[in-house]
């Protein structure tokens, strides 16, 4: 029988990199603006069994939802448009697939049989595209199916998905098909004939797709989508266009302009129950785009070359542009680059300077020299995990004199452990998913900052690290004026710091930037802005 649920899966042709992420998280979007519950999934075909163990290099920014799993960053781009927390099962990978078979074979669960890709590998692929919507009852779950049709990876997914669809019926499981529409600039022409190739690929695997969703730099003119629909079979009003934006925000406005939610909704036979009301995203995007000034926030850390590294934090940044009416720009700063002699030089001319998030030496003390300067300078300053770490070596220092002053991360017998591992990592061997992950309760001081900012005493926010600070040195750092201002209930570890006196100085162990989306931008990242952004206009005022 088939479930209320109804399934949109999301493939993509031609090249990788096209916006999978982005269409997801848009088209559910329109469909939680028609009034439906949405949910979306994200299907990786690595073997890892989660990319907590990745290099931020690979793949860019490990994302955390609240129940401490460590997932794809696109599982952000869909909390930040949907405004729902994601979990665990929204994440699924051909390692935790693998797993669970092997598992089951171990157990002696498949009787005897002999265990294959083919129908083991794939039912356990199909059991994971439903077992979401029968957790959380949505109406409609949108599954991402990550890599690029044609990759030997994806094939047991698509496979999975071919049985899918023969047993659920096309008014219950859509396939929307993604794929590139190259402008040659020499013929002055659209090309279709990647998307047709694309198209002929998912074919083979027995797939017809319903909806064509085309990435492209122009317009899509009526005799392009007309020849897409022939050659590729399918309706000419499912042949959407999908044209680069000015922000990725944008991308709701010009799918529903296209008519994606439409189309959509009639093929699963589902009705709009509302209209769409994109009056909260219109103001947002519409102060998004004519910010009355600008504040220029250094980000330092040491995976800048690639920005996804840091896809949340910048994310955050620039969502609390519109509360403040300003645009944020970021100036990314390898903090390798950073020393004592340039560092005036390298962030004097910056409104605010964010520390990031990271793991391992390389670039610390660049990290150090970025932390002292904003300290001593008077300068906004919000470091994130390592960023807050980084906040209380340079202060153990440069302010309590202390010698030989470090993490253990990157100095175990170092004389003076301010930042050390927390009990019970102490014989933690294996890597992944054995940090402090997810959502923590941390209370804040009456009459901090934070909770001014926040307006609360308790909140939640989410962590991944080993190493804590060290409360043998509590009370030296309060007395110095470096204020734990925010402290877990439970086992009374430090969550964030403040210094007294400064514009702005605040270091927090958890991550804020996973909890701040387009319709609820987080408060710490929006004082932050706006710390700046006062900076910045003091700073005029001076010239003047
Ligand atoms: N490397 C540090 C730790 O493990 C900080 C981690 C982070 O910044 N996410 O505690």
């Amino acid at each position: 029988m088939p479930r209320p649920t109804k399934y949109v899966f999301v493939t993509g042709g031609v090249t990788s990199s096209l916006g999978k992420g982005i269409l997801a998280a848009s088209l559910a979007k329109l469909l939680q603006l028609r009034g439906y519950s949405v949910t979306i999934q994200k299907l990786d075909p690595y073997l890892n069994i989660d990319p907590g163990t990745l290099n931020p290099y690979e793949h860019g920014e490990c994302y955390v939802t609240d129940d401490g799993a460590e997932t794809d960053l696109d599982l952000g781009h869909y909390e930040r448009f949907l405004n729902v927390p994601t979990s665990q099962a929204n994440n699924v990978t051909t390692g935790k697939i693998y797993e669970t078979v092997i598992r089951k074979e171990r157990m002696g669960e498949y009787g005897g049989k002999t265990v294959q890709v083919i129908p083991h590998i794939t039912d356990e692929i199909k059991r994971n595209f439903t077992l979401i919507s029968e957790e959380q009852h949505c109406d409609v779950l949108i599954s991402e199916i990550g890599g690029t049709v044609g990759d030997i990876e994806s094939l047991p997914y698509l496979e999975a998905l071919r049985q899918f669809r023969y047993d659920y019926g096309e008014a219950h499981c859509l396939v929307i098909h993604l794929t590139l529409v190259p402008y040659l600039k020499a013929a002055g022409e659209l090309k279709t004939k990647p998307t047709q190739h694309s198209v002929k690929s998912l074919l083979q695997s027995g797939i017809q797709p319903d909806i064509l969703v085309c990435r492209s730099e122009h317009k899509l003119p009526q005799d392009v989508r007309t020849k897409i629909a022939r050659f590729c079979n399918v309706a000419v009003d499912s042949v959407i266009e999908n044209i680069n934006a000015p922000s990725i925000y944008d991308v709701p406005f010009l799918l529903a302009k296209e008519q994606l939610d439409m189309v959509v909704m009639r093929r699963l036979r589902l009705n709009a129950k509302n209209d769409l009301d994109f009056s909260y995203w219109k103001n947002f995007s519409t102060a998004l785009k004519n910010p009355s000034d600008e504040v220029t926030i250094g980000l330092v850390g040491k995976y800048v070359e690639l920005h996804d590294a840091y896809l949340s934090i910048s994310e955050s940044l620039s969502i609390s542009g519109p509360g403040n009416d300003v645009k944020v720009n970021i100036e990314w700063i390898h903090s390798e680059d950073i020393t004592q002699e340039n560092v005036k030089r390298v962030l004097s001319h910056l409104d605010g300077i964010l520390v990031a998030p990271g793991f391992g030496y390389r670039g610390f003390e660049g990290k150090i020299n970025a932390v002292r300067y904003a300290r001593e300078q008077n300068i906004p300053f919000l470091g994130i995990c390592l960023g807050m770490q980084a906040a209380v070596i340079e202060f153990g220092r440069n302010v309590l004199n202390l010698e030989d002053c470090n993490s253990t991360e990157f100095k175990e017998d170092a004389e003076n452990p301010v930042i050390s591992l927390m009990e019970e990592q102490k014989d933690v061997t294996q890597l992944g998913g054995t940090m402090r992950l997810g959502a923590y309760a941390c209370k804040l001081s009456k009459g901090s900052r934070l909770e001014e900012i926040y307006g609360a005493t308790q909140i939640e926010e989410r962590h991944r690290h080993r190493y804590e600070f060290n409360n043998a040195f509590k009370e030296a750092f309060k007395e110095a004026g470096m204020l734990p201002t925010g402290i877990n209930p439970k086992n009374k570890l430090v969550e964030t710091v403040e210094i007294k006196g400064h514009r702005f100085f605040i270091g927090t162990q958890f991550h804020p930037e996973y909890k701040c989306t387009v319709e609820k931008p987080h408060p710490l990242f929006g004082a932050f802005v706006k710390s700046a952004h006062s900076y910045k206009l003091e700073k005029e005022k001076v010239k003047a």
